[in-house]
C-alpha cells in the first residue's frame, strides 16, 4: 500500500500531495487508502511477519502512507506520525540526556515552551530562548552541550520569520541539530529540508489535517541514523497517530495546495484591509512591505500564508471585543482549517507563558490572531469592518 509507483519519480507537489505513499489496494483496487483498524497482524511463523507488520504501536498500513505522503511533501526520506503536535514535540526530546542544552526561539506555541519549562526542565534539560529573528543571538547562546535549535517560523503568534540557512549552518558549526515547525506555512509554502534543517515537526491538527477534525503530529527528516532513534522512541514510548486519524490527515493532504493558495489569497486581503484601516495600531503579515523579515520572506516561502496577527486601538478590551463581535470567524482557539478562526493569544493559546515573558517577547496583551479561512473573501472583509467598528464602541476608542 505504501508505495505509489504508478507516478513519475519527478511528479509535482500537487500530484504527490494526492499520491505520495498510496497505491490502489492490490488485493480489491480501493483507490483510497483503508483505515486500518487492527492492533495486531497474521505471523507465518513466531516472529516472522507476513507483510512486515507485527503491532500497530510499532506501524500501520495507514499511518505508513501518511509518513510516506508527508516525507515526499518536505522532500525528506522519512515521516513519523505522532498522537499530536506535542506528541512529536515530545518525541524529539526522547534522545536527549540530563545535561544536554536546546537553543529554542521566544516566540513559540505555548505548548511548546510548556513542555520545555514545565516537564523537560524539571528532567534536567537547560533551554535558553532567543529572538531567532537574528542569528547571532542563536550562535550567541549556542553551548558545548547544544543538541537542537528548535524554531518556529513564522512563529506563533508574532510571524516573525527565522533564516533556515543560516540557522542550520550555526547549528551545524556546533554539532546541533536544527529542528523547525513548519505548522504555519505547510510544506506547500516552505520545505525547511531544502535549506539545510535536519527536522520538521508538524502540528498536523492544522493547516494537513486542515479541517479542525483531528490531533496529529508528524517529523520528517533526511537523516537515517536520526530516524532510527526516533522510531525506537516512537515505538518504546507509545505516543503514535492513530489510523483513522491518518486517513483523515491523508484526506487533507490531497488539497493541501489548493486551500493553501486560497488561505493566502483571503489573508493577503484581511492584512491589507486591517492595515488601512484607522482603528488598527499594528498588522503583522509576511505579505505586507513593512513586515521586518520580508526579504527572508521572499527567500524561503512561496507566499506569506493564511495567518494573520494585529493590533487594534483600545487594547485588550478593543481585543476582546473584537474576537466576540466577528460573526464568521468564530473564536477559538487553533488553526489552519477551511473556516475562519479569531482569537486573543494572550487569554488563550499562550495563556501557559507568563505575562511578563510573553510582554518581553513583543507580545502585546492586545494582540488579535487571524486564522484566515476559504470562505469568499467578500464575506471575510465585511465581517472584519463591523467587528472592528463594535470594538471601538466598546472599548470607547475614537477613530
Ligand atoms: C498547535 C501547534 C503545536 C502543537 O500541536 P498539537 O497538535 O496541538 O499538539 C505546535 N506548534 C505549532 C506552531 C502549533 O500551532
Amino acid at each position: 500500500m505504501t508505495d505509489s509507483h504508478h507516478i513519475p519519480k519527478d511528479a509535482k507537489f500537487e500530484t504527490r500531495a494526492i499520491h505520495a505513499g498510496q497505491s490502489p489496494d492490490p488485493t480489491n483496487g480501493a483507490v483510497m487508502t483503508p483505515v486500518y483498524l487492527t492492533s495486531t497482524y497474521a505471523q507465518e511463523a513466531p516472529a516472522v511477519p507476513r507483510h512486515g507488520y507485527e503491532y500497530s504501536r510499532t506501524t500501520n498500513p495507514t499511518r505508513t502512507a501518511l509518513e510516506a505522503n508527508l516525507a515526499s511533501l518536505e522532500d525528506g526520506a522519512w515521516g513519523l506520525c505522532y498522537a499530536s503536535g506535542l506528541a512529536s514535540t515530545n518525541a524529539l526530546m526522547d534522545r536527549m540526556n540530563p545535561g544536554d542544552h536546546v537553543v529554542a526561539g521566544n516566540d513559540l506555541y505555548g505548548g511548546t515552551y510548556r513542555i520545555f519549562t514545565k516537564v523537560f526542565e524539571r528532567y534536567g534539560i537547560e533551554f535558553s530562548f532567543v529572538d531567532t529573528t537574528d542569528p547571532a543571538n542563536i550562535k550567541a547562546a549556542m553551548q558545548p552541550n547544544t543538541r537542537y535549535v528548535y524554531v518556529e517560523t513564522p512563529s506563533n503568534p508574532l510571524l516573525s520569520l527565522t533564516d533556515i540557512a543560516a540557522a542550520a549552518e550555526i547549528a551545524h558549526a556546533g554539532e546541533a541539530q536544527l529542528v523547525v515547525d513548519n505548522t504555519f506555512a505547510t510544506p506547500y509554502l516552505q520545505r525547511p529540508l531544502e535549506h539545510g534543517a535536519d527536522i520538521v515537526l508538524h502540528s498536523l491538527s492544522k493547516y494537513l489535517g486542515g479541517h479542525s477534525d483531528l490531533i496529529g503530529g508528524a517529523l520528517i527528516g533526511r537523516d537515517e541514523k536520526t530516524r532510527e532513534e526516533l522510531a525506537f522512541y516512537q515505538n518504546a514510548v507509545g505516543g503514535c497517530l492513530a489510523p483513522l486519524d491518518a486517513f483523515l490527515v491523508l484526506r487533507g493532504t490531497k488539497t493541501l495546495g489548493v486551500r493553501m493558495d486560497r488561505h493566502c489569497s483571503n489573508a493577503q486581503a484581511v492584512a491589507e484591509a486591517l492595515s488601512e484601516h484607522e482603528l488598527v495600531d499594528r498588522v503583522i503579515y509576511p505579505g505586507l512591505p513593512d513586515h521586518p523579515q520580508l526579504t527572508i520572506a521572499q527567500r524561503q516561502m512561496s507566499q506569506p500564508g493564511g495567518m494573520v496577527s494585529f493590533e487594534l486601538k483600545g487594547g485588550v478590551e478593543g481585543a476582546n471585543a473584537f474576537a466576540s463581535a466577528t460573526k464568521i470567524f468564530t473564536l477559538a482557539e487553533s488553526l489552519g482549517g477551511v473556516e475562519s478562526l479569531v482569537e486573543v493569544p494572550p487569554s488563550m493559546t499562550h495563556a501557559s507563558i507568563p505575562a511578563e515573558v510573553r510582554r518581553a517577547a513583543g507580545l502585546a496583551d492586545g494582540l488579535v490572531r487571524l486564522s484566515v479561512g476559504i470562505e469568499n473573501v467578500d464575506d471575510l472583509l465585511v465581517d472584519v469592518a463591523q467587528a472592528l467598528e463594535q470594538a471601538a464602541r466598546a472599548a470607547g476608542v475614537r477613530a
